[in-house]
C-alpha cells in the first residue's frame, strides 16, 4: 500500500491558510475517489479523509504470496457501467488494465450435483442464443420450452417495482428461475430474489418488457443494433469485465499516490468517526466528533461514504427522519473463502470462470470463483487460485460458523462438487460483515425520500454503495455526484472565492 499523509485529527479550526476543507469519512474507494474529484475540480480546496480502520482500500483488498495473486473482496468491474473506466483515465492507468482470459470463458451451473455449462450466450436472464436454449442441459425439455415462450407471455403493468423472483417466473417459469437465473443473480447481488426490486437493480429487463413485449425480442434486437454499431470491425477496447493486473489494492495505491501528489490531501487512520453535527459557523458549518478522544473538528463541506447504516448512527442527532431511512436499508453478510491449490489436486479440469448454485440445489456454498481462469498471472503455472462464497441473504446462519467450520464445509462441497482429492490447506476466511446493500422493493422510493430530506442539509453529501448501484463503477459515479454537487453548494463556492 503505497504511503499517505496520515495524521490524527487534533484541530478544530480551518487549514492555517484558511482554504476552505472539506471532510470525508471513510477510504474505500467512493471515499478516495471523492476526495480526488473534489481536489481536481477545485484548486483551492483541502480535504481530510477518516478512515476507521488502519488502511485505505474498505473491501478491496489485494494479497500477492508465494507467486499468487489473491482477491479477498471484489475482484474486477464491469466496463458497460462508466465510472471505472473513467477513474482510470483520470489516474492514467488505462494501459495497467487486463481483461479476462480468453480460454475457459465460460460459467457453470450445478444441476443435481453436477457442474454444467450455462448456455451459451445467457447473461443474468436474457438468452441471446435461442439455439443454446434448446439444446442445454441445465433445463429439462419443458424448461427449456417454457423459457422460449417468454416471448408470448402478456405484458405486466408498467411503472410497478417486482421482485427478481416474480418477474422471471412470470416472463420465463419456475425452472429457469430456479436453475439459471436465481444463482447467476443470487451471486452478484448476494441477496434473496424474493426481495430483490429488479427495478432498483436491473432496471433494463422490464424495460424491454414495456418497449419489446418481451425480453427475448429486446435481447435479439439490442444484439442486431450492437452488431451494426460495431460493423467496423474494431471491436470494444475493453472485455465486458476488467481488472487492474496487479490486482485492485493497486488501484487503490495510485488512487493514494495521486493524493498525496496535491499536497491537499490527508488520511486518518484508525480515526472512526463518531458523529456529525451542523454549528453556527458559515465558514465551516458541519462538525465530525470521534468514537476516539480526538478533539471535534469543523469543515466546510462533508461526504459521508460508510455503509449506509453507519451513515444513519452517524447523521443519528442530525435528522431523525433520515436516520431511520438509511438505517432501513438492509444489508448482507458473506465469508469469501480464499484457497490455493495445484491442479491436480481436483478431479474436475476447472476449465471456466466459476461454479454458481441454486438455491434449491441445498449447498452450503453460494458460488466458486475460479479466479485464475478467469484473470491472467494470478497463480504459478498448474495451481489456481478459488475463491468460495458461503451466506448472504438466503444463508446468513453460515456466518455464525467458526472459521474452522466454514473451512470444514467448503473443503467438504470442493470434494463433492470439484473432486478435490486432498485436505484445504492453504486456504483463509474473510468476512464481509453487513458489507452487502439489499436492493429491497421499494429501494427506489426509500432513495427519493433519503434525496429529499438531504436538501435541508446544504454542505453535507451521502455516496456509496447503498444509493444507485452497488459495484465499482456505480460507487465512483456516486462519489464523483456527490463531489460535484458539494462544489456547487453555494456557501462553499462563496467561501472558496473570497480566499
Ligand atoms: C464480498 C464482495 C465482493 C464484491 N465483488 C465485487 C466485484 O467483483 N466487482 C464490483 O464491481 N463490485 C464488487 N463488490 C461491491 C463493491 O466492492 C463495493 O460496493 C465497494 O467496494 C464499496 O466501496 P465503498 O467505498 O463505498 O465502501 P467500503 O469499501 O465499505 O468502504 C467504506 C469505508 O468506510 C470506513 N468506515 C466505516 N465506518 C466508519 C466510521 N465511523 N468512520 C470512519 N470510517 C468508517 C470503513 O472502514 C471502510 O474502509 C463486492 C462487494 C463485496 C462485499
Amino acid at each position: 500500500m503505497a504511503a499517505f499523509s496520515s495524521a490524527q485529527p487534533n484541530s478544530s479550526t480551518a487549514q492555517p491558510d484558511g482554504f476552505p476543507r472539506v471532510g470525508i469519512v471513510g477510504a474505500g474507494i467512493t471515499g478516495l475517489s471523492a476526495a480526488l474529484r473534489l481536489l481536481k475540480q477545485h484548486p483551492r480546496l483541502h480535504v481530510d479523509v477518516f478512515e476507521a480502520s488502519d488502511r485505505a482500500g474498505g473491501t478491496i483488498e489485494t494479497e500477492h504470496r508465494d507467486g499468487f495473486l489473491i482477491e479477498h473482496g471484489p475482484d474486477s468491474f464491469i466496463t458497460t457501467r462508466p465510472g471505472g473506466l473513467e477513474l482510470c483515465r483520470d489516474l492514467g492507468i488505462t494501459e495497467e488494465l487486463i481483461g479476462t482470459c480468453s480460454d475457459c470463458r465460460r460459467s457453470l451451473v450445478l444441476r443435481n450435483g453436477r457442474p454444467l455449462p450455462v448456455p451459451e450466450g445467457f447473461m443474468l436472464m436474457a438468452p441471446q442464443r435461442l439455439s443454446s436454449i434448446l439444446t442445454t442441459p441445465v433445463l429439462s425439455l419443458r424448461g427449456r420450452l417454457r423459457l422460449l415462450a417468454e416471448v408470448f407471455q402478456p405484458r405486466g403493468p408498467a411503472g410497478t417495482d417486482e421482485t427478481l423472483a416474480s418477474f422471471v417466473r412470470r416472463r420465463f417459469g419456475q425452472e429457469a428461475f430456479d436453475r439459471l437465473v436465481q444463482p447467476l443473480i443470487g451471486g452478484i447481488y448476494t441477496s434473496d430474489p424474493e426481495k430483490l426490486s429488479l427495478q432498483a437493480t436491473l432496471p433494463r429487463f422490464p424495460d424491454m418488457e414495456q418497449q419489446f413485449g418481451s425480453v427475448i425480442r429486446g435481447t435479439l434486437k439490442n444484439r442486431f443494433a450492437a452488431r451494426s454499431e460495431t460493423s467496423d470491425g474494431s471491436g470494444a477496447r475493453y472485455g465486458l469485465f476488467v481488472t487492474h493486473r496487479d490486482g485492485l489494492s493497486a488501484l487503490i495505491d495510485r488512487l493514494v499516490d495521486a493524493l498525496n501528489r496535491t499536497g491537499r490531501c490527508r488520511l486518518h487512520l484508525n480515526c472512526p468517526v463518531g458523529g456529525i453535527t451542523p454549528v453556527d459557523d458559515s465558514r465551516t458549518p458541519w462538525q465530525i466528533s470521534f468514537r476516539r478522544d480526538a478533539t471535534p473538528q469543523r469543515f466546510s463541506g462533508l461526504i459521508v461514504t460508510t455503509p449506509a447504516w453507519i451513515a444513519g448512527e452517524l447523521t443519528a442527532s442530525l435528522d431523525d427522519r433520515l436516520s431511520g431511512l438509511l438505517r432501513d436499508i438492509e444489508y448482507a453478510s458473506t465469508a469469501i473463502v480464499t484457497s490455493t491449490h495445484r491442479l491436480d489436486e481436483f478431479e474436475h479440469p476447472l476449465d471456466a470462470f466459476g461454479l454458481v448454485i441454486p438455491i434449491i440445489e441445498g449447498r452450503d456454498v453460494l458460488a466458486i470463483s475460479f479466479s485464475s481462469r478467469k484473470f491472467p498471472h494470478r497463480a504459478p503455472d498448474g495451481h489456481v487460485v478459488l475463491r468460495t462464497f458461503v451466506g448472504g441473504a438466503t444463508q446468513p446462519e453460515l456466518l455464525d460458523l467458526s472459521d474452522d467450520q466454514i473451512l470444514e464445509r467448503v473443503q467438504k462441497e470442493m470434494r463433492s462438487l470439484l473432486g478435490l482429492k486432498t485436505t484445504l490447506r492453504s486456504a483463509d476466511v474473510w468476512r464481509h460483515l453487513r458489507a452487502m446493500p439489499q436492493y429491497h422493493v421499494g429501494h427506489r422510493d426509500r432513495i427519493a425520500a433519503v434525496e429529499q430530506r438531504m436538501q435541508a442539509h446544504g454542505g453535507l453529501e451521502l455516496a456509496g454503495n447503498a444509493y444507485a448501484g452497488v459495484g465499482l463503477p456505480d460507487c465512483i459515479t456516486s462519489a464523483r455526484q456527490a463531489a460535484d454537487r458539494l462544489l456547487k453548494d453555494e456557501s462553499l463556492t462563496r467561501l472558496a472565492a473570497s480566499v
